[in-house]
């Protein structure tokens, strides 16, 4: 198979199909006529096809589709309104009132209001366990255990899972497991290969590479495919045919700015560590973070969004430090090509099960400014710490 640079280039267009065109047209259509009386009736599930009605795509979707499935090495992708969308898509599909499910503690904040807010209004009860678990998340599973949630790395404090081991167990005793594979994104790790059923991911983060669009995909092999496209229909969770044509864009360049996005981070993480102000930085690809074994064995390279923490107890410093930041803006989100830099406060995780620091936790997204720009920024702006 050719190596995955030139897949992304070559996949998910056909030109000879859209009159030599080299990007496929934006298809718009919610009514697809059908010729005849007798082909509108055959179709006996016409919402399994991209043929029958809008809400299930058009070409212009099948063709981002195609592509991402690839990259994704699954049977099959569904694009969502957002990576939100994908999320509740996964859950709901495999969860009825009474099942219980197994979530990491370090799971996105917005994952963890839909488990304490929705899906408990549902009657569906979740456990959160210890993002390093390996076999003892056995123990764990309850009779009602339906799903195995995992986010890897996880949001802020960036644990890498063990996903081979515990997709292992969660087949054991028939249990589904959905990894959201955001951070590192298709190109950099391939869950399904380690065993998940179900991969989910934000592609407004990398994947858009530009901060202004959402959407999300799932990545499910056959097994799965109609039961999740069905929920994913019946939620009505699409996205238009005009966001498949900017991410398909979007997804041409995006080995490319993954490379440079890693080697800027790693130029500011290998400043962050030796600069005496700095605590600990958490970033799988330095060696001296804890988690750096698996990131090794689950990634093939590294995005640059990362969290570090500053030694001081003072939220005044920490702000005037921030606020002196000329290259990076305060602003939710990470994955665009312009820095970014939020405080974090990790008081929702259960206490035992999240990193122990002393000074404040800070998350930096490194855009794809010169690298020495941006250490000479930070540098300049710890002057106030
Ligand atoms: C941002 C994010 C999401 C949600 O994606 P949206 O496209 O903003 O809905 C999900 N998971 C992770 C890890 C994220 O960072």
């Amino acid at each position: 198979m050719e190596k995955i640079e030139t897949l992304i280039i070559h996949k998910g267009r056909n030109p000879k199909k859209s009159s030599g065109m080299v990007n496929p047209p934006i298809y718009k259509s919610s009514t697809i006529i059908y010729p005849t009386v007798e082909e509108f009736l055959k179709d006996d599930y016409p919402i399994h096809t991209d043929k029958t009605y809008g809400r299930t795509g058009t070409p212009t979707t099948a063709m981002l589709e195609e592509l991402l499935a690839e990259l994704s090495g699954s049977d099959h992708a569904i694009v969502t309104a957002s990576g939100m969308a994908a999320i509740t898509v996964s859950l709901l599909t495999f969860l009825r009132a009474g099942d219980h499910v197994l979530a990491t503690d370090a799971i996105y904040k917005c994952t963890r209001r839909l488990l304490d807010d929705e899906l408990q209004k549902l009657n569906i009860t979740h456990t959160y366990f210890n993002p390093n678990i390996t076999t003892d998340i056995e123990k764990l599973i309850q009779p009602n255990t339906k799903v195995i949630f995992l986010e890897s790395p996880g949001s802020n404090t960036f644990e890498i899972q063990d996903i081979q081991t515990i997709c292992k167990i969660a087949k054991k005793h028939n249990i589904i497991t959905i990894v959201d594979n955001s951070w590192g994104t298709p190109l950099l790790s391939q869950p399904i290969k380690w065993g998940a059923d179900v991969v989910l991911e934000s592609a407004t983060k990398y994947i858009s590479g530009s901060s202004d669009t959402f959407m999300g995909f799932i990545a499910v092999n056959k097994k799965h495919f109609k039961n999740v496209h069905n929920t994913f229909v019946n939620l009505g969770a699409i996205t238009t045919p005009d966001n498949c044509y900017t991410i398909l864009r979007s997804l041409r360049s995006l080995p490319t700015r993954l490379k440079q996005h890693q080697e800027n981070a790693i130029v500011v993480a290998k400043f962050l560590e030796s600069h005496k102000k700095i605590e600990q930085v958490f970033y799988p690809p330095l060696p001296s973070f804890s988690g750096h074994k698996k990131w090794k064995k689950y990634f093939s390279g590294a995005s640059s969004v990362f969290s570090f923490v500053v030694k001081t107890n003072s939220d005044k410093q920490l702000y005037k430090f921030i606020d002196n930041l000329k290259l990076f803006a305060v602003g939710l989100s990470w994955g665009g090509y312009e820095s970014l830099i939020i405080p974090i406060n990790i008081a929702t995780r259960i206490e035992r099960f999240a990193p122990v620091f002393k000074g404040k936790l800070i998350r930096i997204h490194i855009g794809l400014e010169n690298p020495s720009d941006l250490v000479l920024d930070l540098n300049n702006a710890l002057k106030n710490i």
